[in-house]
């Protein structure tokens, strides 16, 4: 039987002992089978050497309060304490990713009906998406083990992360990308100046043939392949994050968008952990996870009452999460069916109308994947899976000027008049 994803403390299982003598990530041990429990040291592993299941980083965390992370900086490393990456993190050059707003969303929830609800902006990072603080830790945790190549498959919000961060540091980086993605994404992976890869097929053919390569070039970090328990991780800093702005205690409701699952998995595991070292109380919550049709087969084998995934091939204006066969998919529906939340999806119409709702009534423009957010939360509350009256979170995790093509279709000039004021006034009477 498959277990269920776990996180691993000093209080609830016994710490693996191997731990490579000279590797600091912090307040990581070593990495633990999701599967079946065996331990491995920390390094560039990734798959269980017993049943290949995926592997998760373990922890002994010591001395994490409220006021050691107040005190950090108004970024992601203030949960250093929490993450794989070495104590001296802060200190190295790296974008600083997180910290992003949480933004009170009170004319999107009168348009819903809903009484609470809040937006999880994480446009705001440095390349305009949550990929920013994954590849934090994953260029963090990959330096200590010996990296100097950074490297990724990407659906592109991941290559615009890699190549920037990779920059930054002075290393080089390795993207590769489907051929037909959005031109917005292509640039501003390239513009960075690292190697940019087009590959002609779909997200899981670039994604198979780097596994391929990672077997060969073991110099290359690829950051959610060879390095991705360590990168994995960083997206707990939005659970973390949400939890601190709202005054250390949890929301009721969260709908999260999924691609490989793994952001959704880890938003609840961060939950766990606060919740695990006292630094919010145990308040039930339920994760609904979102997917676009064109690409949805964690929300099929929801709906079927599936305990595994089936792959898929993915046809959607939703790109970024255009991931058919998802890595985490299994463990997302354990998350939602231990919480009491669902799956659901939308199709490419609704994600737009789901763009241009959040835009009017918040002026946040979000990329399709905040459209696909959006548009599952309205058909969630439709269908009565959430509830209106509950404190929700729903997650932006991009930004709109990536996707421009999803909306230019749509949206446009009021009016294009000539230069006179009669033609404005007739113009804006209208
Ligand atoms: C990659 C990505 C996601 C989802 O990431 P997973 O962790 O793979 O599920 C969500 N939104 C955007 C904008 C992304 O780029
Ligand atoms: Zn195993």
């Amino acid at each position: 039987m498959r277990r269920e994803a776990s996180y691993v403390t000093a209080t609830t299982t016994p710490l693996p002992t191997a731990v490579e003598p000279d590797v600091d990530l912090g307040p990581a041990t070593g990495l633990t089978c999701r599967e079946c429990g065996a331990s491995f040291p920390l390094g560039a592993r990734y798959a269980c050497e017993e049943c290949f299941g995926p592997l998760e980083v373990a922890y002994d965390y010591r001395g994490v309060t409220r006021a050691s992370i107040e005190a950090g900086p108004r970024n992601i490393w203030r949960y250093r304490g929490l993450l794989p990456v070495p104590s001296t993190v802060t200190e190295v050059p790296n974008l600083e990713p997180g910290f992003t707003k949480l933004v009170r969303a009170d004319n999107l929830a009168a348009a819903l009906g809903m009484r609470r609800l809040w937006v999880k902006d994480d446009s705001g990072n440095p390349t305009h998406s949550f990929k920013d603080r994954v590849v934090g830790v994953a260029l963090a945790a990959a330096r200590e083990l010996g990296f100097q190549v950074l490297a990724c498959p990407s659906t592109g919000n991941l290559a615009n992360a890699v190549a920037a961060a990779a920059a930054r540091a002075g290393i080089r980086s390795v993207v590769m990308v489907p051929s037909d993605l959005e031109q917005q994404k292509i640039v501003t992976s390239a513009v960075y100046g690292g190697t940019l890869v087009a590959v002609e097929g779909t997200y899981d053919d670039v994604n198979r043939l780097a596994s391929e390569i990672a077997g060969e070039e073991e110099d290359w970090a690829f950051v959610n392949v060879n390095v991705r328990p360590y990168y994995a991780e960083g997206s707990k800093t939005l659970g973390y994050e949400v939890a601190e702005q709202l005054g250390w205690r949890l929301p009721e409701q969260l709908v999260v968008p999924i691609a490989s699952g793994s952001q959704l998995t880890k938003i609840d595991k961060g939950f766990r952990e606060l919740v695990h070292l006292g630094l919010v109380d145990d308040a039930p919550y339920k994760v609904f996870g979102a997917q676009a049709t064109g690409c949805s087969p964690v929300a099929q084998a929801w709906k079927a009452g599936h305990d595994v995934v089936r792959p898929v091939k993915p046809d959607t204006i939703a790109k970024s999460l255009a991931i058919g066969n998802p890595a985490d998919g299994p463990y997302v529906l354990d998350v939602c069916r231990r919480t009491g939340g669902a799956v659901e999806d939308v199709t490419d119409a609704e994600v737009v109308e789901g763009i241009r709702l959040l835009a009017r009534t918040e002026g946040i423009f979000a990329e399709t994947a905040g459209g696909v957010t959006v548009a599952t939360l309205r058909k969630l509350l439709a269908s009565g899976q959430l509830d209106p009256a509950a404190e929700t979170v729903v997650f932006n995790t991009g930004d709109g000027l990536k996707t421009l093509d999803a909306v230019s279709p749509v949206v446009g000039p009021t009016a294009t008049i000539p230069a006179s004021l009669e033609a404005f006034r007739k113009a804006v009477s209208a």
